[in-house]
């Protein structure tokens, strides 16, 4: 029902969490586990699109691009809505023909959340995994799939070749502009990744909307939770200062919820509803400005 799920040249992926399935698949399986076989056969359909969707990714995500994005959703002024409203909103997502009903948003936010809870941590990081993909809601605001998912990296300065499919950089135009593809391109040594702009997508959008409620080391998750070349490749230190490098670790710590939670048992959402609403009255106001 929404453009998000419906393949065309502009949105190649069927449904926006094959990017996921290719990220925690294929590129960082689960330690002690084997590579999921769909992406490893290259007559896979699946991976033909995730190729694809990476082509639109690195050929379009540009500075220009992206600050026109920002300056476009960053003053949030789309919709106010409480976190249910978001919830259900992003759920329109779901496609109708999709009959693995398992694998709809709030079954992703929840099991990450949930997964985090189980491990005993504070209250604030049980929140993150809950929200951490909100930012989705992007797509309904009829934004393309590259423009939403995908890992981020940095626009304005060199690509690093350690970004998934790098080749398709050549593509993009900043690849051969001087301004833009030196080591620190329009950025200066250890700036601090705040003053960096990344790639487009539903984290940096999702770290505005919560930046007044969740603490630092929450915004820096959600911020940061696509950034694959930076948390998990080490790429891209010379952008960073010390307090970017002190909060990796909990970007990390994140990481794992977000790909390995997928539980068999869907968690209960009428049962669990009473916490997370204490949850969401501690730390959120009635409404949100997306
Ligand atoms: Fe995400
Ligand atoms: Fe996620």
């Amino acid at each position: 029902m929404s453009t998000a799920t419906t393949k065309t040249a502009d949105q190649p992926l069927e449904h926006l969490h094959d990017w996921e399935e290719f990220v925690e698949g294929q590129l960082y399986p689960e330690p002690n586990q084997k590579q999921k076989e769909d992406y490893r056969n290259y007559d896979s359909p699946a991976r033909d699109t995730v190729r694809e969707f990476y082509r639109l990714n690195h050929l379009n995500q540009t500075f220009d691009f992206v600050r026109q994005k920002e300056s476009e959703f960053l003053p949030l002024r789309k919709r106010e809505m409480t976190i249910y409203e978001a919830i259900e909103f992003l759920n329109t997502l779901v496609d109708d023909s999709d009959p693995d009903t398992d694998l709809d948003q709030l079954q992703h936010l929840l099991q990450t959340s949930e997964a985090i809870r189980r491990d005993g941590h504070e209250d604030w990081f049980v929140l993150t995994g809950f929200m951490h993909d909100l930012g989705k809601v992007l797509c309904l605001f009829g934004e393309p799939q590259w423009a939403v998912v995908g890992d981020t990296f940095p626009v304005g300065c060199q690509h690093s070749d350690k970004v998934v499919y790098p080749e398709f950089f050549a593509l993009n135009p900043d690849s051969k502009n001087p301004q833009f593809n030196s080591r620190l391109g329009v950025y200066e040594e250890g700036c601090g990744l705040k003053n960096v702009h990344l790639s487009w997508g539903h984290d940096e959008y999702l770290y505005h909307v919560t930046k007044d409620y969740l603490p630092e080391p929450a915004l820096y998750m959600i911020r940061y939770h696509s950034f694959y070349a930076w948390h998990r490749e080490n790429e891209y230190d010379h952008l960073c200062d010390a307090r970017d490098r002190e909060m990796l670790s909990w970007v990390r710590k994140f990481n794992p919820y977000d790909l390995y939670s997928k539980c068999p048992v869907k968690p209960n959402w009428a049962e669990l509803k009473p916490y997370y609403d204490n949850l969401f009255a501690k730390y959120l106001p009635a409404k949100i400005a997306f």
